[in-house]
């Protein structure tokens, strides 16, 4: 085991694993794969499997295999291989030379089927699907024998090979495993192996007009590559035993292990490549990068760093149970390393302007500001100051209730790196709205009695940035536990995204696209990384300063 991960808890997979290590199995050699499908782009449920995939493998000294699961063509595409491969590499993964497509394995997988079929072990069936649904009966009772089942094996090879040349019609015919027709799992009543489908392939193309299952595919992929550990979720358990099926009448030597974990669910949002398309088909959200959505593109926009991400996974934890983790867990993991990891600017949202009327003629023109009081070999910035400064309009108030501490007539506060302002004066509008505060100055080195720190910006030079405020996607926290007759879409929270204007401080015009920020007392944001320009970046918001997640365990 690694340095760094020797200290995680362990769980039921990596016990197993480093079981099967300690007995010498498979030569003591760990092999995992992820197979994503390509119809879409990753979400932080991928995470979590390419976590525990990669992760298992660099742990124990193996490598892990990212294959695209492209076994059904429809709605599948380069655009999606690409992303994915890159969402993956984002999220600090790598799979050196182990990058495969099923379709590479299609004609293997034909030889298989073939081979089965002279085994006596598959046959070529006739029925319909609508017949089939009727022989292939209810878990509780045996299904009926397909009229087809024991036709003479080169009938089968036969007809198999014109399916292949295409002389049937698209769902016409089909390969069917011969297994057990009284099985309580309905898997392994004789279930498809083969399907006629004409749809054009994104690798293949028009090759081929027959393309294997999933659960049939899936284990002689695994088998093929010398995968050993094939960990998916749980809804592929009650596959499990069509899948050692395949691999041991095939014959394989050694046959990889399925071991299943339960998925991840987050609160406030969905988590099916179908409805994120959708959201984005339906123009609910800007794109599948859209800094709402789940997709790891759209939090890499958003400002989560990936470090935040493989925390939260590890968080997270690995078990068999079902159940909905708390997004608000997500964000803790990405303030903690953001608080660690992000350059301190000040920025302003809703300004009073303050005139300092004593600024001595031989003040600072400038303070040199900690970039990250967490990281002290960040260094500094120069922020000027002047006789004019902006404030946040909610850090006074004129008759301040017990328990404010901060900026009120004639109390002083401190203001971030630069000294104590005294206000010494209102000045209101006709209808009696604060439009100015006039104030005193003094340096830090004098002795002031202050009880908070306010941030503030300069106003000659500050900069007005469009920042874009994100909120959660979904109003309701258990999308699964909604009224069935209702959709998704009904509980989208409408103001999910806020476009505001900020005054920052000048140093802000040289944000690099996707540089992350705190925004002192407000939360982290990051410069945008399309549609920032040089000199000009837009922010997105991260996370708030407040966390929810801490709080509600009592740490801080
Ligand atoms: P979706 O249901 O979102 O469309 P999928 O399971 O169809 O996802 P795949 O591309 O087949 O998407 O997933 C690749 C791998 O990621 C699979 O091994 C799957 O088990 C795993 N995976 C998908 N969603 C989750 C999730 N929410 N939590 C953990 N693992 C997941
Ligand atoms: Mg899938």
């Amino acid at each position: 085991m690694s340095e760094e991960t020797k200290d995680r808890p362990s769980h039921f997979i990596r016990d197993m694993i480093a079981a099967d290590v300690a007995a010498g199995k498979n030569g003591g050699q760990v092999v995992t794969r992820f197979p994503p499908e390509p119809n879409g782009y990753l979400h932080i449920g991928h995470a979590k499997a390419i976590c525990i995939d990669f992760g298992m493998a660099q742990e124990f000294g193996g490598r892990c295999h990212l294959r695209m699961d492209d076994t059904n063509p429809a709605k599948e595409s380069m655009e999606y291989v690409e992303n994915i491969q890159r969402d993956i590499r984002w999220l600090g993964f790598d799979w050196g030379d182990h990058f495969y497509y099923s379709a590479d394995y299609f004609e293997r997988m034909v030889e298989c089927a073939v081979k089965l079929i002279r085994m006596d072990m598959a046959y070529v069936c006739e029925l319909t699907q609508e017949q089939w649904k009727d022989y292939r009966g209810i878990p509780t009772q045996p299904g009926r024998e397909s009229p087809f089942r024991n036709r003479p094996a080169e009938e089968s090879v036969a007809l198999f090979a014109r399916m292949r040349a295409g002389v049937f019609p698209d769902g016409s015919l089909c390969l069917r495993a011969k297994i057990d027709m009284a099985s309580p799992n309905l898997h392994l009543r004789d279930p498809v192996l083969y399907r006629i489908l004409r749809m054009p392939h994104y690798l293949t193309g028009d090759a081929w007009v027959i393309y294997p299952t999933y659960d049939y595919a899936h284990p002689i992929e695994d088998a093929i590559e010398g995968v050993t550990h094939s960990l998916c979720t749980l809804e592929f358990e009650v596959h499990r035993p069509l899948y050692d099926w395949v691999v041991q009448t095939l014959g394989f030597d050694p046959v990889p292990r399925q071991t299943e974990f339960a998925r991840l669910n987050l609160t406030y949002t969905v988590m099916s490549k179908r409805k994120l398309l959708e959201l984005v088909q339906g123009g609910q959200v800007a794109g599948w990068d859209d800094p709402r959505m789940p997709t790891l593109c759209g939090m890499r926009r958003r400002g989560y760093p990936p470090a935040a991400v493989r925390a939260f996974c590890d968080a997270v934890g690995v078990t068999k149970y079902e159940s909905l983790t708390d997004v608000a867990l997500l964000e803790h993991c990405v303030r903690d390393e953001l608080n660690r990891t992000a350059t301190r600017r000040m920025a302003v949202f809703d300004p009073l302007k303050v005139v300092i009327d004593n600024l001595p003629a031989d003040a600072p023109a400038a303070f040199g500001i900690p970039n990250n009081p967490e990281d002290p070999a960040a260094g500094t910035r120069e922020v000027p100051f002047g006789r004019t400064i902006l404030i946040e309009r909610e850090d006074f108030m004129e008759e301040p209730p017990k328990d404010f501490f901060r900026l009120a007539p004639g109390r002083a506060v401190r203001l971030r790196g630069a000294g104590f302002l005294t206000c010494t004066e209102v000045v209101k509008d006709a209808s009696g709205r604060v439009v100015e505060l006039h104030g005193t100055w003094q340096p830090m080195t004098e002795k002031v009695k202050v009880k908070a720190t306010i941030h503030w910006v300069p106003e000659a030079g500050a900069r007005q940035v469009e920042v874009r405020l994100y909120d959660r996607l979904f109003r309701v926290e258990d999308l699964s536990a909604t009224p069935e007759e209702s959709d998704y879409r009904d509980f989208l929270n409408p103001d999910s995204l806020k476009t505001v204007t900020a005054f920052a401080e000048p140093s802000i015009a040289g944000a690099q696209p996707g540089a992350a920020f705190q925004f002192e007392r407000i939360g982290y944001f990051c410069a945008d990384e399309k549609d920032s320009k040089p000199g000009a970046p837009v922010f997105n918001r991260t996370v708030t300063l407040k966390d929810a997640y801490a709080k509600a365990q009592g740490r801080r």
